[in-house]
């Protein structure tokens, strides 16, 4: 081995295996990030669905696994069958990509641990077959796990179907939840290959330790619940976004031109309109929120993506008539934003959004108050910590979406009253969350611990 070679096998390697969702892949990349600068040398191991653009990511090797589904539809509909798949067809590829890397230090550094994601839970099994250690990484909410094992303990205790009647008593032990906010209805039976994910993504198998895209302070209380029931150290290094900042993470190409009209509006007066990378809507509630968004007199800038609405060819075709030349210079609608970017202008003052954890962070850590339109898993529970337990936004339900209560909200939000104690606290939440990351913080302390316990192996 000439001495570069002998360099890079002395190198300390981690392996990260993201699913292909833009919500997890943006975390794992993000970690991957500060670990690059911490001097390990990074390897992702990802699935060909999604995949992540190499290209902006020269310092990283990129490893496509096999995974049968790269022409598949990554939608909601589709997900009870696209994870269990591609946990079945990458185990393989992946195991032959270790036995590689072991073999070959020279090209990739000494793996010591593979960090993967709750999605992707056939890691596990390979890397205890090679006896290399494993970490797991929760891209969404701690809250949301201990809301899941919650709802399996119910379902293992026959406790179901619930009454209607008892929808909004709290949820034992979960103070902050009501029946009603559990990721999954309890009032009917619950498919079994649910119920066979939810039990998979739930366990953790060998892994040494997690890591959780949070803070001490934000998740205190579920944090204790996760250190109790898994009884392994909790690295909490997030938000991520700002821990690794400025990294280019989108798998869509994004519409920058609503900066520059961001720059034209007052401070505070744009709502941002957003339900993230998955969520898809009718053409119904398409139409009663472009009126409530007009009737609201608020500028707004709305993410419609052309795969979020059901049946839709393009949004010009949906919206009715005349509709775009009336909202005139007051509205921008963009099929992608750089929505970081976007919730740190000085002109957004809302974010009506589906409350996606990655969503949730950047809103709250921008100190932009919210309203909830949550849809699926852990969107509920997400939207009932912003605005019951943090206080910082307004729920709208999935049986108020009318244009009128559409409009009322917006107005809340942006002039009212209470728009304005929302915003406080947020502001509030920010100054707090900002204080993590900065030198000393906790999540600075974490991601030191987290860096000699990965060198430790
Ligand atoms: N996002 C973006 N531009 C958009 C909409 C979303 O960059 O127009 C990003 C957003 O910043 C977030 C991610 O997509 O990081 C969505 O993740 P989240 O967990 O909020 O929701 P999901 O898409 O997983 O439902």
């Amino acid at each position: 081995m000439n001495q570069m070679a002998v360099e890079e096998a002395e190198k300390r390697c981690v392996v990260l295996v993201p699913s292909p969702f833009q919500g997890h892949i943006t975390p794992m990349l993000q970690l991957a990030s500060m670990l690059h600068a911490k001097g390990f040398s990074i390897v992702i191991n990802h699935s060909e669905l999604n995949p992540p653009d190499s290209s902006k990511h020269p310092e990283f090797t990129f490893l496509p696994l096999k995974d049968g589904l790269s022409n598949g539809d990554p939608s909601l509909l589709n997900l009870l069958n696209i994870i269990p798949a591609m946990n079945k067809n990458c185990r393989v590829p992946f195991q032959d990509y270790l036995v590689q890397m072991m073999e070959k230090p020279e090209l990739y550094g000494q793996i010591c641990c593979i960090i993967y994601d709750h999605l992707m839970y056939f890691i596990t099994e390979v890397a205890d077959h090679l006896e290399l250690p494993t970490i797991l990484l929760r891209s969404s909410s701690c809250a949301y796990m201990e809301a899941i094992c919650a709802f399996l303990q119910f379902q293992a205790e026959k406790f179901t179907p619930l009454p209607e009647a008892k929808l909004l008593d709290p949820v034992p032990k979960i103070p902050a939840l009501r029946f009603k906010d559990l990721p999954f209805a309890l009032t009917s039976e619950i498919p079994e290959p649910l119920l066979q994910l939810l039990e998979k993504v739930t366990k953790i198998g060998s892994s040494v330790a997690i890591i959780g895209n949070t803070t001490e302070n934000l998740e205190n209380r579920a944090l204790l619940w996760l250190r109790q029931h898994y009884q392994v150290p909790i690295f909490t290094i997030g938000p991520l976004h700002k821990m690794a900042s400025s990294l280019q993470t989108s798998l869509a190409e994004e519409d920058a031109s609503c900066i520059s009209w961001l720059d034209t509006q007052a401070t505070n007066s744009v709502l941002y309109v957003s339900l993230g990378s998955i969520v898809v809507m009718d053409k119904k509630e398409l139409i009663e929120t472009a009126w409530g968004l007009f009737n609201s007199n608020q500028p707004f800038l709305w993410v419609v993506r052309q795969s979020s609405i059901d049946g839709s060819t393009s949004i010009e075709h949906d919206l009715p008539d005349g509709y775009l030349e009336a909202v005139g210079d007051r509205g921008r609608i963009v099929k992608w934003a750089p929505q970081k970017e976007v919730l740190a202008h000085r002109a957004v003052g809302g974010f009506w959004s589906h409350c996606g954890w990655n969503s949730t962070l950047e809103s709250i850590v921008e100190g932009v108050p919210m309203i909830c339109r949550p849809c699926f898993g852990d969107q509920n529970v997400n939207a009932r910590y912003i605005t019951h337990v943090w206080k910082v936004g307004l729920q709208i339900g999935s049986d108020d979406l009318t244009r009128c209560v559409i409009e009322s909200t917006i107005r809340k939000l942006m002039v009212e009253e209470e728009g304005k104690e929302l915003r406080q606290r947020v502001v509030d939440m920010k100054q707090e969350l900002q204080m993590s990351f900065q030198d000393g913080g906790s999540s600075h302390n974490s991601l030191k611990s987290l860096t000699e316990f990965i060198s430790s192996f």
